[in-house]
C-alpha cells in the first residue's frame, strides 16, 4: 500500500512520529484536517478500493488499550488490544473490519507518548497484549516504522508484558532491530490459511510459504512466534489441505519455538454477509452450512466445528504433544467437548487463561 494521498489532523503534525511517517511516503499528497470525526461524518459512505484508499495520521481520542471485547457466551482468553492503527492493507474476503467501523479510511494513530503513558499508567501485572486486532500488526512495518520506534519502550513499561503481533504478511525486515530482552517479551504471531484459500480469500497478503519461512527465520532469531488457524474454513479437501500447512510448520518452526497455537473456525455477524456478495461475488465461504449462535454471529454447527478442532488437535499433538493450543471464542460446550475440560484446567494453557 502506497497512499496518494494522506490527512494529517493539524495538531499532531509537529509530532516526530509523524513526520517519520510521512518521510517514508514522499510522493503522496498531503493535506491537513482539523478532526479525523469531521472527515468521517463527511464520507462515511465513501468506499475506497485499497489501491485508492487513503491514510489518515490522526490522535487517538479514545483508550489505546482495551480488553479484547471477545463474544458473547464464548470463552475469551485475557486478551488486550493495543488500538494504534484501524484498517488494513490487505483486502481478506471474510475480514470483519468490512463492517465493523464507519471510517473509511486507513488510520494510523501517531500521539504514541500518549499510548505509553497510558499503558504506565494502567498496566500492573502479567498481560498479555496484541496489536493486530483491528490491523494487520506487520504489514506496513517498513513505512511506519512501530516496531523499531515504539516496541521497546511499550517493552520496558513492565517486564509483565508479553506483546503479540499478528500478521499475514512476511514482513520481518526488523527483526535484528531489537535487543535480546525485547525479543523475550514478543511474541510473532502468523494467521495461516492453506494456499488454495490464501489465493481466494485473503487478497494482497503474503504466500503460505512466506509466512512460514519468516516464522522460520524469526525462530532462528531467538522470538517466541504463533500461529494462528483462523479463520478455518471447511470445505471439500480441508483436512489434506490444513495438513499440508501442519507439515509446513513441522518442517520449519521448532516446537519449542512455538508460544501458542489457536483455532478458530468461520464466524460472521450477518450485517457482513452483503457486503462479502457485493464486493466478492465468487466467493463460497458464506454459503456453507451455517447458523446464528448466541451471540447472533453466523458459525458451522456445533459438531462440525467439534470435528474441526478435534481433527486439529490430534494433528498439532502429532507434530509436538505439549503444544498450547486453544480455541478463539468458543462456547464452554464446545471446549468441553473438544477438552473435556474448561481453558482454565487445561494444563498448558496456564498462561494464557
Ligand atoms: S489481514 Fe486481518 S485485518 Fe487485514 S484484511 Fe485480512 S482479516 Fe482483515
Amino acid at each position: 500500500m502506497r497512499p496518494e494521498l494522506i490527512y494529517i489532523e493539524r495538531d499532531i503534525a509537529g509530532l516526530p512520529y509523524t513526520q517519520t511517517i510521512l518521510q517514508n511516503f514522499p510522493e503522496a499528497r498531503k493535506e491537513f484536517i482539523s478532526d479525523i470525526r469531521e472527515l468521517i461524518r463527511q464520507n462515511k459512505k465513501t468506499v475506497f478500493t485499497k489501491a485508492r484508499q487513503p491514510l489518515v495520521l490522526a490522535r487517538q481520542r479514545g483508550r489505546f488499550l482495551e480488553k479484547c471485547p471477545g463474544t458473547r457466551e464464548h470463552i475469551c482468553c485475557n486478551y488486550y488490544t493495543l488500538h494504534t492503527a484501524l484498517g488494513c492493507p490487505f483486502d481478506c474476503t471474510y475480514c470483519f473490519l468490512q463492517s465493523y467501523s464507519n471510517n473509511p479510511y486507513y488510520t494510523i494513530y501517531v500521539n504514541l507518548d500518549d499510548m505509553l503513558a497510558e499503558l504506565r499508567a494502567r498496566i500492573h501485572g502479567r498481560i498479555r497484549i496484541g496489536t493486530g486486532e483491528f490491523t494487520d500488526s506487520l504489514a506496513l512495518e517498513m513505512y511506519t516504522q512501530f516496531v523499531y520506534t515504539y516496541v521497546p519502550l511499550i517493552c520496558a513499561v513492565s517486564p509483565d508484558i508479553t506483546l503479540e503481533f499478528k500478521t499475514k504478511s512476511a514482513e520481518i525486515s526488523w527483526l535484528d532491530s531489537l535487543e535480546d530482552f525485547t525479543r523475550q517479551q514478543l511474541v510473532i504471531a502468523w494467521s495461516l490459511n492453506p494456499q488454495k484459500l490464501i489465493d481466494s480469500a485473503e487478497h494482497g497478503a503474503a504466500p503460505l510459504l512466506d509466512r512460514i519461512l519468516a516464522a522460520k527465520t524469526a525462530a532462528e532469531q531467538g522470538y517466541r512466534v504463533a500461529l494462528h488457524f483462523d479463520p478455518i474454513i471447511y470445505a471439500p479437501g480441508w483436512q489434506e489441505q490444513y495438513q499440508t500447512v501442519l507439515d509446513l510448520i513441522a518442517q520449519n518452526i521448532p516446537p519449542e519455538k512455538i508460544a501458542w497455537l489457536s483455532l478458530g473456525t468461520l464466524r460472521f455477524t450477518p450485517a457482513l454477509k452483503p457486503i462479502i456478495e457485493e464486493k466478492f461475488p465468487d466467493s463460497t465461504i458464506i454459503y456453507g452450512e451455517l447458523f446464528p449462535g448466541q451471540d447472533k454471529k453466523m458459525r458451522y454447527p456445533e459438531p462440525i466445528r467439534v470435528k474441526i478442532y478435534r481433527h486439529m488437535l490430534r494433528q498439532i499433538a502429532a507434530i509436538s504433544p505439549q503444544l498450547p493450543v486453544y480455541l478463539c471464542m468458543e462456547s464452554p460446550e464446545v471446549w468441553q467437548k473438544v477438552y473435556n475440560q474448561l481453558p482454565a484446567q487445561v494444563e498448558n494453557l496456564h498462561e494464557l487463561f
